[in-house]
C-alpha cells in the first residue's frame, strides 16, 4: 500500500475524510479506503468552482448522439463531468449503464399508486446483470490510475460477478480474487464468478466474515479492494440517479426507493443529490426510502429504535457498536432470502445517514414473505428482478399503506439485480414441489406463495393438452388463480 500524501492545491479532485473532526485530505491517486488519520470513511471531493460542469442537465443528453465514443456510450461516463476524478484515457468501461426507467402500471396497482406514478429503474440490464457495474467501472478506472493489478472483494454475489466481468472483459492485466461466505451465494452469481475465471475463495462464514477477511488480506498483500468502502465505486453509482432524472425528462421525482445492504447505493444517491443541488442543476431533492430485509435490519433498527441520525457528521456510533456486540453475544447472523442484502454490518452506514439527512429519508424493514410476493408481482408486471431488488417494491407498498407515500407521488423503485441471478428462490416460489418450497422459503418464514404461477402438469396426450389450455385460458392466466 502506498503511503498517504497530502493533496496539493492544484488538485481538482481529492479524497476527504467524512469525519468533521478530522477532514483530512488525500490525493486522488492514494489507495487507502479508510482515513489513515482517524479510520473513518472517505469521500471523493471536487473543486467544482474550477471544473467545467454543464450549466443544465439536459446537456448530457447530447452525448448520446456521439455514442461511438465508448465514454459517451457508457451510461456512467456520459456524465463524466459529475465524477471528474480520472483522465479520460484511464477509463475502464465495458458499456455499463444502458438501463431503463420502466413504467409498470401493474406493479403500481400492487403498490397502491396511481397508474403512471410508479417507475422501475431496471439496473439488471447491466453487463453483469446488476447495478454493481456502475460502481465497478469507476473503481477499475481508479485501480488503473494507481497501477493496481490484483483486485479483490467480499461479496454476496453481485459485486464478485461484476468484478469478474471487468477483469475478464478488459485487457489491463487485472486479476480477480473473490471472497464469499460458504453456501451464501445465489447460483446465478457464483456461475458468473467461475465462468469469468475469478479466483473464488469460499470461506466458512457469512458475508460479514468474508468482508472482515478481505480487508485484512487487501491490507497485508496490497491488493486493491473493490467493496463499496472504496469511495470511487460510489462515484460511479451516482449516475443511476442521473439516469433516473434523464428518464423523467430531468424532473425530480418525489421518492427514490432502494434496498439497503452495505448501503453503498443509498450513500451514492445522497451524494449525487447533494452535489446536483450544490451545482444548481436541480432545485429540489427527492425523498429517499431505504429498505432493509427484516433478517438484516441494522439500519432500520438503529434509525427507528435508537434515533440514529447524521448529526452534522457526528452520529452516535456507540449505538451501532452496542448492537453489533449484542448480535455477536447471541451468535445472530443476518438471514434473508434476499441474499444481496443479507448484511448485518453495513460498511457505509455513516454515509447512508448523511443521505437520509439530506433527502429527508425514511427506513423500513420488509419480511421475506413481502419480498417474495413483491418479486412475483414485479415478474408478472415488469421486467423481473432478484429477491433483494423486490425489497424496494415491498417497501414502497408498505410506505404507501402507512400513508407516507401518497398515491399521486412520483415514485422510482430501483430494481438492483436481474431476475436470473437467483433462479432457486423463483422456482421454489412458483413451483409445485412442496418440499423444495419448505427448504428454500418455508424455513425462512415464508408461508404462502400468494402469487405463484404454477406449472401445470399434463399427460403427454394431445387432447389432454388442448383441454388444459382451454381450461386455463378461459379462466384467465394460471398466475391469477392464487394459492
Ligand atoms: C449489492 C446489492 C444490493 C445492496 O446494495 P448496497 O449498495 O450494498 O446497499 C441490493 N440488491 C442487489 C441485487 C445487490 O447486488
Ligand atoms: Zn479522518
Amino acid at each position: 500500500m502506498s503511503v498517504p500524501t497530502t493533496m496539493t492545491q492544484t488538485d481538482l479532485a481529492y479524497q476527504q475524510c467524512i469525519n468533521p473532526a478530522c477532514r483530512a485530505t488525500y490525493a486522488v491517486d492514494q489507495t487507502i479506503f479508510a482515513c489513515p488519520t482517524c479510520g473513518d470513511l472517505l469521500d471523493v471531493v471536487y473543486d467544482w468552482d474550477r471544473l467545467p460542469v454543464p450549466s443544465r442537465l439536459n446537456e448530457f443528453e447530447a452525448k448520446w448522439s456521439t455514442r461511438l465514443d465508448p465514454l459517451n456510450f457508457s451510461g456512467v461516463w456520459r456524465f463524466r463531468e459529475l465524477l471528474p476524478f480520472a483522465p479520460r484515457e484511464m477509463v475502464v468501461t465495458v458499456g455499463e449503464g444502458q438501463t431503463l426507467l420502466q413504467s409498470a402500471d401493474k406493479v403500481a396497482q400492487y403498490v397502491g399508486m396511481t397508474p403512471g406514478n410508479l417507475k422501475l429503474q431496471y439496473e439488471g440490464m447491466n453487463p453483469s446483470g446488476s447495478f454493481k457495474d456502475n460502481g465497478m467501472t469507476a473503481a477499475f478506472t481508479h485501480a488503473r490510475m494507481v497501477g493496481a493489478r490484483r483486485v479483490a472483494c467480499a461479496s454476496t454475489g453481485n459485486t464478485s460477478a461484476a468484478l469478474a466481468v471487468y477483469c475478464s472483459a478488459t485487457d489491463f492485466g487485472f486479476k480477480a480474487i473473490i471472497f464469499i461466505g460458504s453456501g451464501k451465494i445465489a447460483y446465478g452469481k457464483l456461475a458468473q464468478a467461475l465462468d469469468h475465471g475469478a479466483l473464488t475463495i469460499q470461506i466458512v462464514g457469512d458475508f460479514d466474515d468474508a468482508m472482515h477477511r478481505v480487508r485484512q488480506v487487501a491490507d497485508r498483500l496490497g491488493i486493491y479492494l473493490m467493496n463499496s468502502v472504496n469511495p470511487f465505486r460510489l462515484e460511479g453509482q451516482k449516475t443511476i440517479m442521473y439516469r433516473v432524472l434523464e428518464g423523467l425528462g430531468w424532473e425530480v421525482p418525489d421518492w427514490i426507493v432502494v434496498p439497503g445492504g452495505n448501503l453503498g447505493n443509498s450513500s451514492a444517491f445522497g451524494k449525487a443529490f447533494i452535489e446536483l443541488k450544490h451545482l444548481g442543476l436541480i432545485d429540489r431533492v427527492p425523498r429517499l426510502a431505504v429498505i432493509n430485509a427484516a433478517g438484516a435490519r441494522t439500519l432500520e433498527y438503529l434509525v427507528s429504535e435508537h434515533n440514529l441520525t447524521w448529526r452534522d457528521g457526528l452520529p452516535d456510533m456507540a449505538a451501532s457498536q452496542t448492537y453489533y456486540d449484542e448480535l455477536d453475544a447471541k451468535h445472530l447472523k443476518a438471514s434473508t432470502i434476499a441474499s444481496a442484502i443479507e448484511i448485518n454490518r453495513p460498511v457505509n452506514l455513516k454515509k447512508c445517514l448523511r443521505a437520509l439527512d439530506f433527502c429527508q429519508g425514511v427506513v423500513r424493514q420488509v419480511s421475506d414473505q413481502e419480498i417474495m410476493d413483491a418479486k412475483a408481482r414485479v415478474g408478472s408486471g415488469g421486467l423481473g428482478c432478484e429477491p433483494a431488488s423486490a425489497a424496494s417494491v415491498a417497501g414502497a407498498k408498505k410506505l404507501r399503506e402507512e400513508g407516507i407515500i401518497a398515491p399521486s407521488d412520483r415514485v422510482v423503485c430501483i430494481l438492483t439485480g436481474h431476475q436470473l441471478k437467483d433462479p432457486t428462490a423463483t422456482v421454489a416460489y412458483h413451483g409445485t414441489d412442496q418440499e423444495n418450497f419448505e427448504k428454500v422459503l418455508g424455513s425462512r418464514g415464508v408461508h404462502r406463495a400468494g402469487f405463484a404461477n404454477r406449472p401445470v402438469v399434463v399427460p403427454n396426450d394431445l387432447d389432454d393438452i388442448i383441454r388444459t389450455i382451454a381450461l386455463y385460458s378461459d379462466a384467465g392466466s394460471a398466475g391469477e388463480a392464487g394459492a
